[in-house]
């Protein structure tokens, strides 16, 4: 039966392959920001896709353990500081496409083409719009100052996304002056790091502090929930360095059992229409210079992204975290 669906839907797809076949992908972003993808992608090629969802550690010790016998095609997973690891780790392969270097900005892949950003999150600061003047807000590292004593709230350093914005300061300002910025950061904490941005998002409800920083699809989750939430997003200007951007991405696997089919599956993942439809899953931006985002995510207004390669990110993560713990930031 499931074979006489497939002959009867490629014969309706004039696009679709001759021989169907299964990709398998491994990804650590959760089934709802990506079953609609694979969907829409089986019903246009007539492909079916397998997938297993886990944390990004769990899927990473997996490809290693499976070598060369893995069935997995492509590796899903967000922040350029996983992607940036798993590359590392020998489990992703290169891929020359002139595809995906034309859909996606240069600074959001990898130099050596083991791994592409999906779709973009703004790290950014957040703050209680009566209670902060935003001509007062210039960038992150002016979260240091003494005038946020008391008034600052901050994820947990042992989250990646922290790992990966504090490798970029590193990158811009070199390790002595970015732990300065760091010890300034402790020194303001009005409570100690908390477990997630929504905690913080919450804490700066509830009066516990002024400012933060978060990912911006979590304050779209918010603005959902509470549509008159009197938080804001700020976003540091150019000539302050910009904004802290990060991805979701993916790599074909190394040992990919269906690679040139992995191959196109991503060129689809970065064609017009699926940015569309991939950036509103997550309240994202897309990559695609040519896609907007959804009109929630273009009332928050436009920015100017810090441009330094994302691959930053991983190379400088263990001086980050070292740097963090030394600087006190818990
Ligand atoms: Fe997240």
């Amino acid at each position: 039966m499931g074979r006489l669906f497939l002959c009867w839907l490629t014969l309706l797809l004039p696009l679709a392959p001759l021989s169907a076949e299964t990709l398998t992908v491994y990804s650590a972003r959760s089934e709802e920001l990506i079953k609609p993808l694979f969907d829409l992608y089986e019903k246009q090629t007539g492909h079916s896709i397998q997938y297993t969802t886990d944390k990004a550690k769990g899927l990473l010790r997996r490809l290693k353990a499976e070598g060369r016998h893995s069935p997995a095609d492509l590796l899903i997973t967000v922040d350029a500081g996983n992607l940036w690891f798993a590359a590392n780790q020998g489990v992703l392969a290169e891929v020359e496409s002139e595809i995906l270097q034309r859909n996606i900005p240069a600074y959001l892949r990898d130099p050596e083409n083991r791994w592409f950003g999906l779709s973009v999150r703004a790290r950014t600061i957040i703050y209680n719009s009566h209670k902060v003047d935003q001509d007062d807000l210039i960038s992150y590292e002016r979260l240091a100052d003494s005038q946020w004593q008391g008034r600052l709230c901050l994820r947990t350093s042992k989250k990646v996304y922290n790992h990966s914005l504090v490798a970029m300061l590193i990158n811009r300002h070199g390790a002595r002056k970015t732990e300065d910025i760091i010890r300034g950061w402790v020194a303001n904490l009005a409570r100690q790091p908390m477990s997630s941005d929504v905690a913080v998002m919450a804490a700066i409800e509830n009066g516990i502090c002024d400012i933060g920083i978060v990912n911006s699809y979590y304050f779209g989750r918010l603005q959902k929930q509470n549509p008159g939430t009197h938080l804001a997003l700020f976003w540091p200007a150019i000539e302050h360095n910009g904004v802290h951007v990060n991805v979701s991405g993916a790599g074909v696997t190394r040992y990919a059992p269906h690679r040139e089919q992995a191959i196109r599956f991503l060129e689809w993942l970065s064609s017009e229409q699926a940015q569309h439809l991939l950036a509103r899953l997550n309240m994202e931006y897309p990559v695609h210079p040519q896609v907007a985002p959804s009109d929630l995510v273009r009332s928050w207004g436009a920015f100017d992204a810090d441009t330094s390669n994302l691959s930053q990110a991983g190379k400088l993560q263990k001086y980050a975290v070292r740097l963090m713990q030394r600087a006190g930031y818990r």
